[in-house]
């Protein structure tokens, strides 16, 4: 038995890349030393695999920003807007993810996406008329003969043609079947190209195959391949499938003339049972994604072993694979020198992956699996309670009934009566929570943490600046206050450092975009909250004002899609921990005279499952409630805001509306208005704020401008219901732009007053 992984994270254990990165983009070193830098960090994880006993090795899984962006160059896909700027090849390429500026022009980056439901974003090529597809980068071939010069025949890792279609962005009236002939051509030659190097595997990654697929797509799929595939002559070519089953193409995908398969038994539902069910090819090799590539917890081998045993009767060879590439996980726990010995075995971050695949190939080549000593502690260590539960809360939970999800009385009730009580103008003017942050709150935050300043000093700089913050924003003439959340790192951090059941890494970060990483943090119990989180602060900011100042606090969806999850309970079961542990702090809130509270659920949209199929069952039916958990417990008169960050939600719009929230504030200033549309098309009920002040970019709006958008508005919402508030928090922008279009936005506000009196 064989081992093998889809991809390694590139960054750097110690995010040398980054670093680099930013240096070189700086000018402060050369692209020559860039280079090495990069070549040295992808020997380094050569040696690691192969120290590992991986027997298939990627190589080109590297990227100086991101695979998709290679791909696009290696099909000679760069706009030309890039291309025309004349630059190194390397700038034409940072030019492209990141856009230019200076003297040889001044173009915008390529769009970037989420990439299905992880935390990494992709760039998404663009394709237009002319856009002629041919092979035209080497950088595949080059890292393989790197490889080759280092000791290691590596599989080298391409995304394949029809992920690659599906996700790019038509500029033109072509469409993916007008360049499937091309696209099918140039694969076709990189794939002879690989066969005339000799090289054994090649893995062609695509992802879109677990997504829905109709006819048109299937045929584009099965007529891609049938031409590539025509070219590899010796060569041995894996389709690659991550993040889900391929209930729609299972029986195309056996068919086509493929050497290897790869399916992802951890985030497939349906994998096993399309395994089973249908059989597999004997003439192919099953690359069972068994080790899950997104998650930091031990590989349950007992689970491990059934699957594969299943597996085994309906195919011929099975390589031991990750569910997918393990650039979702960090590098290693050994550079966590503040978790005890007691939590890091429970925990197997990308280094530590390859251990328990070349443990799982023992296990499951000996006589008697279940005898194997590592086996034996693996089921020994899934056993260890480590301490995670918490009776108190379990039966809170379980205690939870239909009317602990209903607020009461209705919305139009509410309505009525917080009208009556805020007496707001019309159009009452917010903001979303956070100002600018400047570099002297973060150093006091960090001064704080290391013990430097005394809690007295802290809480007295806090202060100050809450203070000012309302200050100012009286002056600016808003309607409802917030406090700028000063004393938060990250909107999820913050609450998990105040919740127990939470554990915190210092150097597990995972690549988001380019140079940028995120550093979740892990469930690692069942959460509960000790004490008020946010109950001080709140209360200081309300004192020193007439107007209503918001209560801020983030969603247990949110707070739960952006830390690690555990395996050994449901997302719902977390989800709900994390509800009742926000509802607490809202009833404290409240008890404490604070009369507007928002619930942030920026991440709400983001990890809606990849199958329209699947939205429902798996995941708005627990996620919605939590939601609704956190604030049913309120009085009438309290009135509760949520945020959410994108406005890609006009699928979801009537889950939305049953948040229940009072008023929700959304980004709108970049989505050209379409989302009002559906909003009046379902009869939004919920009062909203569509972002007039694009908080993105350093652009102050004019009064004008955001009044005509006002306007616009006006004709899909009800005057009564329309908030004006700019799209998300303010906590990146500079002071002074951020004074200046705030004041644009209330004087907005107030002439539309005028004109609608
Ligand atoms: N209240 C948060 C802030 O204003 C919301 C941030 C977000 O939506 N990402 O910063
Ligand atoms: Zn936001």
């Amino acid at each position: 038995m064989k081992t093998s992984i889809i991809g390694y994270p590139r960054i750097g254990s110690l995010r040398e890349l980054k670093f680099a990165s930013e240096k070189y983009f700086k000018c402060e070193i050369s692209a020559e030393d860039l280079q090495k830098t990069a070549k040295k960090l992808r020997l380094e994880n050569l040696d690691v695999q192969r120290k590992s006993g991986i027997n298939l090795i990627p190589s080109n899984d590297f990227s100086f920003y991101d695979g998709m962006l290679d791909t696009a160059v290696m099909l000679n896909a760069l706009p030309e807007r890039y291309v025309d700027l004349r630059l190194p090849e390397l700038d034409t390429y940072f030019a492209a993810a990141r856009g230019y500026q200076g003297e040889k022009g001044d173009v915008k980056a390529l769009a970037m996406k989420k990439w299905f439901n992880t935390n990494y974003h992709y760039m998404v090529p663009e394709l237009c008329d002319d856009t002629d597809m041919k092979l035209s980068g080497s950088k595949p071939f080059d890292l393989f003969f790197e490889a080759q010069q280092h000791g290691v025949k590596t599989k080298p890792v391409i995304i394949g043609a029809y992920t690659f279609l599906k996700l790019s962005h038509f500029t033109g009236i072509k469409k993916a079947e007008d360049f499937a002939e091309k696209i099918a051509a140039a694969y076709g030659e990189l794939l002879s190209g690989f066969a005339a190097k000799n090289a054994e595997w090649i893995q062609l990654d695509e992802p879109c195959l677990v997504m829905d697929m109709d006819e048109l797509d299937k045929k584009l799929f099965v007529g891609l391949y049938e031409k590539i595939l025509s070219s590899k002559g010796n060569l041995k070519v894996i389709v690659q499938t991550y993040f889900g089953d391929v209930r729609n193409c299972y029986c195309d995908i056996c068919t086509l003339p493929f050497d290897g398969v790869g399916l992802d038994f951890v985030e497939g539902k349906k994998t096993l049972e399309l395994v089973q069910q249908n059989g597999f090819p004997k003439d192919k090799v099953l690359f069972a994604g068994v080790v899950n590539g997104k998650n930091i917890w031990r590989n349950n081998y007992a689970k491990t072993v059934d699957i594969i045993s299943k597996i085994a009767q309906s195919c011929g060879e099975i390589v031991l694979n990750t569910s997918c590439s393990l650039l979702h996980v960090p590098y290693t726990l050994e550079n966590e020198t503040k978790l005890t010995e007691d939590v890091k075995k429970h925990f197997a971050f990308a280094k530590e992956k390859l251990g328990e695949l070349e443990e799982l190939k023992k296990i499951i080549s000996s006589v008697e699996p279940k005898n194997a000593p590592e086996y034996k502690a693996n089921t020994a260590l899934m056993k260890d309670s480590r301490g995670r539960e918490n009776a108190a809360v379990r039966s809170r939970v379980n205690a939870l009934s239909d009317k602990d999800y209903t607020r009461l009385p209705e919305f139009s009730q509410r309505e009525k009566i917080q009208k009556k009580r805020f007496a707001l103008p019309l159009f009452p003017t917010t903001t979303i929570g956070s100002f600018p942050q400047t570099a002297e709150v973060r150093k006091v935050r960090s001064d704080y943490k290391k013990g430097t300043i005394s809690e007295e000093q802290y809480d007295e700089f806090m202060k100050n600046k809450i203070k000012d913050c309302i200050e100012l924003q009286e002056k600016i003439g808003l309607d409802v206050l917030v406090h700028g959340e000063f004393e938060r790192n990250d909107m999820v951090e913050y609450f998990g450092e105040c919740l127990d059941g939470y554990i915190f890494t210092e150097k597990a970060w995972v690549q988001s975009y380019g140079t940028r990483c995120v550093k979740p943090p892990i469930i690692w119990g069942d959460i509960s909250r000790t004490k008020p989180m946010t109950v001080k602060w709140s209360v200081f900011a309300q004192s020193c004002t007439e107007k209503p100042v918001k209560g801020m606090l983030t969603g247990p969806v949110t707070i739960l899609n952006w830390s690690f999850p555990r395996e050994d309970i449901s997302l719902c079961e977390s989800a709900l921990q994390i509800a009742l542990a926000i509802r607490d702090e809202v009833l404290d809130l409240e008890a404490n005279g604070i009369s507007i509270i928002q619930v942030d659920e920026a991440a709400l949209r983001e990890k809606l499952p990849l199958r329209r199929s699947d939205w429902k069952s798996d995941y708005l039916d627990w996620a919605i409630p939590a939601f609704r958990l956190v604030h049913s417990g309120v009085k009438p008169g309290t009135q509760i805001h949520t945020h959410m960050c994108y406005s890609e939600f006009a699928d979801i719009i009537t889950d939305i509306d049953n948040m229940d929230a009072d008023v929700i504030t959304f980004e709108a200033r970049r989505s050209d208005l379409t989302i009002l549309d559906v909003l009046k098309a379902n009869d939004f009920r919920t009062e909203a704020g569509p972002g007039v002040y694009d908080i993105h970019s350093p652009r102050v709006p004019s009064k004008d401008e955001i009044k005509t958008d006002l306007r616009k508005m006006l004709n899909r919402i009800s005057v009564e219901k329309l908030w004006v508030n700019p799209d998300c928090g303010l906590k990146t922008r500079g002071e002074a732009e951020t004074v200046l279009s705030l004041e644009n936005l209330v004087g907005a506000a107030k002439e539309l007053r005028d004109e609608n009196k």
